[in-house]
């Protein structure tokens, strides 16, 4: 889970989301929209007697505000483990890695501390094609290796290729989000080339000042960073509650990024390869 506003644990139920998949939360910054929701979250997953660990991924203050309120609800005893790991604001940073995905933090430029974060998935194990495996009796034992790139000996001692027997999986993605930042381009290099990218764009830029002074993009921001990130496909969100229609910002973001999508609540998006 990347931020935890205020409504997520309503939002998860809404959408049917299982709290126990949740066991690494990503927190870009402590403004309030991003950390509010957690203390419900954390409790929920104590009255469902949660056991596993929890990592948060956060500026190093988030354990203070927390441990206060699980002392004043606990007494800090808490059913399951709860892992701080430190952000770094100065640069970028591997955060996390295990063998599907890899997760970057990167520093962006907001009122306080900020970090957006780098999803890199891994490069899957091809699959054995079912049909070859009965043709050529492939034993159990010697599948593994096929995968990883082996050839098979019948027993007759033909040679089977690799490729004849398997099929590719998809080719690895990656997901960048920027959370709350101005329009700054030395992040741009942390999030280049990605597949889909995730922007704020509070404002829209007859706001243009306003997004300057409260550290927030405009539409157009985000674009230019899309843009000049050659990434595959731009969402925009974090939307100021001024604007009862999003439009003109997504109207501004896709002049110059054509590939741009407004993100509501409880839209589901697939990251897809982006074309070379
Ligand atoms: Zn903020
Ligand atoms: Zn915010």
């Amino acid at each position: 889970m990347i931020d935890c506003g205020e409504g997520t644990q309503s939002q998860m139920r809404k959408y049917k989301i299982g709290f126990s998949r949740i066991n690494h939360i990503f927190i870009s910054h402590l403004h309030g929209d991003h950390i509010f929701g957690l203390i419900g979250l954390i409790s929920t997953m104590v009255l469902l007697g949660r056991e596993k660990e929890l990592h948060l991924y956060s500026h190093s203050e988030l354990r203070k505000f927390l441990s206060a309120q699980l002392q004043f609800l606990y007494s800090n005893e808490l059913p399951f483990k709860i892992s701080y790991h430190p952000l770094n604001f100065k640069k970028e940073q591997k955060i996390f890695d295990d063998e599907k995905v890899t997760v970057y933090s990167f520093p962006l430029s907001h009122r306080i501390p900020t970090c957006g974060f780098r999803f890199e998935e891994k490069p899957a194990l091809p699959n054995l094609l079912p049909e070859k495996i009965e043709e050529f009796r492939i034993p159990i034992r010697d599948r593994q290796r096929i995968k990883e790139g082996g050839d098979f000996e019948t027993s007759d001692g033909r040679i089977i290729y690799h490729a004849e027997l398997t099929k590719k999986k998809h080719q690895p993605r990656s997901f960048a989000f920027c959370s709350d930042t101005k329009y700054d381009e030395s992040y741009i290099e942390s999030i280049l080339n990605v597949d889909l990218l995730y922007h704020e764009a509070t404002f829209a830029s007859d706001n243009k000042d306003l997004a300057q002074t409260t550290y927030h993009s405009t539409g157009e921001d985000a674009a230019r960073i899309a843009l000049q990130a050659n990434v595959g496909k731009l969402i925009i969100g974090h939307f100021s509650a001024r604007y009862k229609d999003y439009t003109p910002i997504l109207n501004e973001a896709q002049d110059i990024f054509p590939d741009t999508l407004a993100i509501s609540e409880g839209d589901v998006i697939q990251v897809n390869k982006k074309k070379a």
